[in-house]
């Protein structure tokens, strides 16, 4: 799992489970374009984090919403570092409430963030990765996407969305020896979780088999194995890394 030279873009790579893969990738030789719309004392501690690995580092504060930018971004990126070989999709949000009480913005801001985000960067790499005949695609979605649960009707649809998202990509992109994949966590310990009553960590911790909340560094495990030659063969699959959470 070795990515000298390599470069590879992450969205929402300045926290929690972003940040991980941008540093896994990093610390096996990738250099690393970060994407997020963290404050620049954020961006700034990504940046010095990464590049304490040896990684050349581009930042760009953006909102993935923004489609036009995302086109932007990968162009500026290969300018910068050459190429772009890898995209990992880890910006996202949640704002939770039951059906009758959430509002339009609520629905649309996760759908949008989560989902079209999610599109605007794959749809900004499609064409390079398809005409250069090789490319990495992981899309963070969640365990949510493959259950119901309280309060979260808009977070489970917009993950569902991008494991569609993704499986359909999957299929155009594959003869073009793109490989796209999701990542389904469970409960993982980040600063989206902190911010989540205490009852819902200790339900997930009790769900899991394993006994045991997940770490950000859990995902990026899978996040580099799928990104790596190692994988070669695997496409649209959608890959739980939940302890055991949802079996
Ligand atoms: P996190 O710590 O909050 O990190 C998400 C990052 O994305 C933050 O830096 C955030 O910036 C950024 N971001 C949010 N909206 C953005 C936007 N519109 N444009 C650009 N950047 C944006 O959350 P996390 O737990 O690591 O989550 C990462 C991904 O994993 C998300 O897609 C999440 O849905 C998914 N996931 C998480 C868990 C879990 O248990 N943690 C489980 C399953 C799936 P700000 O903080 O400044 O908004």
């Amino acid at each position: 799992m070795e990515f000298d030279g390599r470069v590879a873009i992450i969205t929402g790579a300045a926290s929690g489970i972003g940040r991980a893969c941008a540093l896994e990738l990093a610390r096996r030789g990738a250099n690393i374009c970060v994407v997020d719309q963290a404050g620049e004392d954020v961006m700034i501690q990504t940046s010095h984090l990464l590049k304490e690995t040896g990684a050349r580092v581009a930042t760009f504060t953006a909102d993935v919403t923004d489609h036009g930018k995302a086109s932007r971004i990968v162009a500026e990126t290969r300018a910068r570092m050459g190429r772009v070989d890898m995209l990992v999709n880890a910006a996202g949000v949640n704002s939770d409430a039951p059906i009758w009480d959430i509002t339009e913005s609520q629905w649309d801001r996760v759908l949008n963030v989560n989902l079209k985000g999610t599109f605007n960067y794959l749809h900004a790499v499609a064409t390079l990765f398809r005409d250069q005949r090789s490319g990495k695609i992981v899309n963070i979605a969640s365990i949510q996407a493959l259950r119901g649960s309280f309060g979260i009707s808009n977070y489970a649809a917009s993950k569902a969305g991008v494991i569609g998202l993704t499986k359909s990509a999957a299929v155009e992109l594959g003869r073009s020896n793109v490989n796209v994949n999701a990542v389904a966590p469970g409960f993982i310990r980040t600063p989206m979780t902190e911010r989540l009553p205490a009852r819902i960590m200790e339900e997930a911790e009790r769900e899991a088999v394993l006994g045991r909340i997940g770490e950000p560094q859990d995902v990026a495990n899978l996040v580099a194995f799928l990104c790596s030659e190692l994988a070669r063969h695997i496409t649209g699959e959608v890959i739980k890394v939940d302890g055991g959470q949802l079996i």
